[in-house]
C-alpha cells in the first residue's frame, strides 16, 4: 500500500500541533504505472515495424538499387511491415472508442445468431485459407437482446478468428448459442455464445491475464499470424458495456472455448 502524508499546522488549546493525513494513493499509483507500461508497449510495438521500413528503405536506396529481384522482395516486407502497423493503429483506435463509451448504442434490439452469421461470413476466406470449419447451427428463432452490434460483431470476429488462427489446421471451431432462464454471475435470464477450437490450448497460468492489453502466451507467433495482442482486451470491454461476462477455459493439448455471456432483454 502507498499512503501519501500532507502535514499541515493545527491551533490546538494546548498551543500549536500539527494534523497528518494519511491517504491511500495505491490505485492512483497503479493507474499511472499501467498508463506508463501501455505507452512503452505501443512504442515498442511501433518502432518494430517502423525500424524494419527504415531499414529497407535505405537498402533499396543503397545496395539493392539496381537489384530488381531484391527489390521486389523488400517492397513485398515493406507491404507487410506497413499493414502490421495498420492492423495496431486500428486496435488502438477500437480500444479507445470502446474505453470511452463512444458509439455504444444500447437501446438497439438486435438477433445475437445474426450478428454471429455475418461474421463467420466475413471470415470465410481467412477459415479457407487456413483449412479450418467453422461450425454454427443457426437457431431457428432469433435471439433478442440490446446492445450494439458493430461492436458485437467485434467481439464475435477476434474471438473466431483468434480460433482458426490459434485452432487446428484441418480442424473445426464450433460456435454453440444456449438461453438460460437465470444466469447466475448476471443474476437475470442470459445467452451463452461458444467459441470452440480444437487447438494446443492455453496453459491455465496465463488464463487470468490473456484480456490484457499486449499481453500474448507466445508473442513470436501472434506476430507471425499478423496479432496485435489487443484483441481479448477489446473483447472484455464491448462485453463489460453490455453488461455481460467473458469466461475463458482451456485445456492443454484439448483446445480453447471463449464464452461470451449477455443478459438477454
Ligand atoms: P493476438 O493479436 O496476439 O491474437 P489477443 O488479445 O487476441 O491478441 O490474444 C492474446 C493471446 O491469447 C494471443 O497472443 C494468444 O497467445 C492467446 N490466444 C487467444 N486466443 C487463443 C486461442 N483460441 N487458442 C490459443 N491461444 C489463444
Amino acid at each position: 500500500t502507498i499512503f501519501e502524508v500532507v502535514c499541515r499546522p493545527v491551533e490546538m488549546t494546548e498551543g500549536q500541533g500539527v494534523l497528518l493525513t494519511f491517504q491511500d494513493i495505491s490505485s492512483f499509483e497503479e493507474a499511472g504505472q499501467m498508463r506508463r507500461d501501455f505507452v512503452a508497449n505501443v512504442s515498442h510495438e511501433l518502432r518494430t515495424p517502423l525500424t524494419a521500413l527504415a531499414g529497407f528503405i535505405e537498402t533499396l536506396r543503397g545496395s539493392a538499387k539496381n537489384d530488381s529481384v531484391a527489390r521486389e522482395r523488400f517492397l513485398g516486407i515493406m507491404d507487410q511491415e506497413a499493414a502490421r502497423m495498420n492492423r495496431l493503429v486500428r486496435d488502438l483506435l477500437s480500444l479507445s472508442r470502446v474505453e470511452s463509451q463512444e458509439r455504444i448504442r444500447p437501446d438497439v434490439q438486435l438477433d445475437i445468431a445474426s450478428v454471429i452469421e455475418a461474421v463467420i461470413v466475413a471470415l470465410r476466406p481467412l477459415a479457407e485459407a487456413s483449412d479450418v470449419r467453422v461450425a454454427f447451427d443457426m437457431p431457428t428463432e432469433p435471439i433478442h437482446l440490446t446492445g450494439d452490434s458493430d461492436q458485437l460483431q467485434q467481439v464475435f470476429s477476434n474471438l473466431i478468428e483468434n480460433s482458426i488462427k490459434y485452432g487446428k489446421k484441418g480442424g473445426v471451431v464450433t460456435i454453440t448459442l444456449a438461453c438460460v432462464g437465470f444466469e447466475p454471475s448476471l443474476r437475470c435470464p442470459a445467452v451463452l455464445a461458444t467459441v470452440s477450437d480444437e487447438g494446443d490450448g492455453i496453459k491455465s497460468h496465463h488464463l487470468p491475464r490473456l484480456t490484457e492489453r499486449f499481453y500474448r502466451v507466445d508473442g513470436h507467433r501472434s506476430r507471425e499470424l499478423g496479432g496485435t495482442g489487443l484483441g481479448l482486451a477489446i473483447v472484455k470491454h464491448i462485453v463489460n458495456r453490455h453488461r455481460g461476462r467473458l469466461r475463458i477455459q482451456s485445456d492443454e493439448g484439448k483446445g480453447s472455448q471463449f464464452i461470451v455471456i449477455l443478459p438477454i432483454s
